[in-house]
């Protein structure tokens, strides 16, 4: 299977270009800010957890994120080409248990692509993001608090996976096509 991380600062394109990369490679999607959206939407136990979380623009607890990996790995189809993991991992321990997880399922990462984008940037997109689609947690107070949660938490990962050598860093700025064709020369470049 091809199983990839997308990594990335809020607002770094994860989603956009996680459509095209789903489009050309046939992965299955499983992005974990979705999933809490959707039940914040139905209005379920888990979703009055995870809206007061996000409200702020802190991180679920990890036993949580780690339970909802869980859960949606447990609904693949037999038959998946692979999967592009999106907003997860978040935090080292979430980081070890998703190797642990695919290790269970005699799977492994093929590799993380860093979408890296400049801060100033980063917020122009949230807050655009936020007026064309009310999205709730796009609002100038809950993006400076995601962006520093990023930092420390967040980031780090960034130094995990360069340690295990699986970190491609990508240039998430400029043309959405442009940026998804560096993508998939890399991903190309690997499943050869
Ligand atoms: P996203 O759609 O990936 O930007 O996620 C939106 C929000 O959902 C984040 O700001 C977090 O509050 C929460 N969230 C999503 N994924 C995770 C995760 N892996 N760990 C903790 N919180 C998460």
């Amino acid at each position: 299977m091809l199983n990839l991380v997308l990594f990335g600062a809020p607002g770094s394109g994860k989603g956009t270009q996680s459509e095209k990369i789903i489009d050309k490679y046939g992965l299955h999607h499983i992005s974990t800010g979705e999933v809490l959206r959707k039940n914040i939407k139905e209005g379920t136990e888990l979703g009055k957890i995870a809206d007061e979380y996000i409200s702020k623009g802190h991180l679920i607890p990890d036993s949580l994120m780690v339970d909802i990996l869980r859960q949606e790995l447990k609904g693949l189809p037999k038959t998946t080409k692979g999967v592009i993991f999106d907003g997860f991992p978040r935090t080292i321990p979430q980081a070890q248990e998703l190797e642990t997880i695919l290790a269970e399922m005699g799977e492994s990462l093929t590799g993380v692509l860093g979408l890296e984008v400049a801060e100033d940037e980063l917020v122009e997109r949230m807050l655009k993001r936020g007026a064309e689609t009310g999205r709730a947690d796009d609002n100038i107070d809950t993006i400076q608090n995601r962006l520093k949660v990023y930092h420390e938490q967040t980031e780090p990962l960034k130094a995990h996976y360069q340690g295990k050598g699986s970190y491609i860093a990508i240039n998430g700025i400029g043309n959405v096509d442009e940026i998804f064709s560096n993508i998939a020369n890399e991903i190309d470049g690997r499943v050869k």
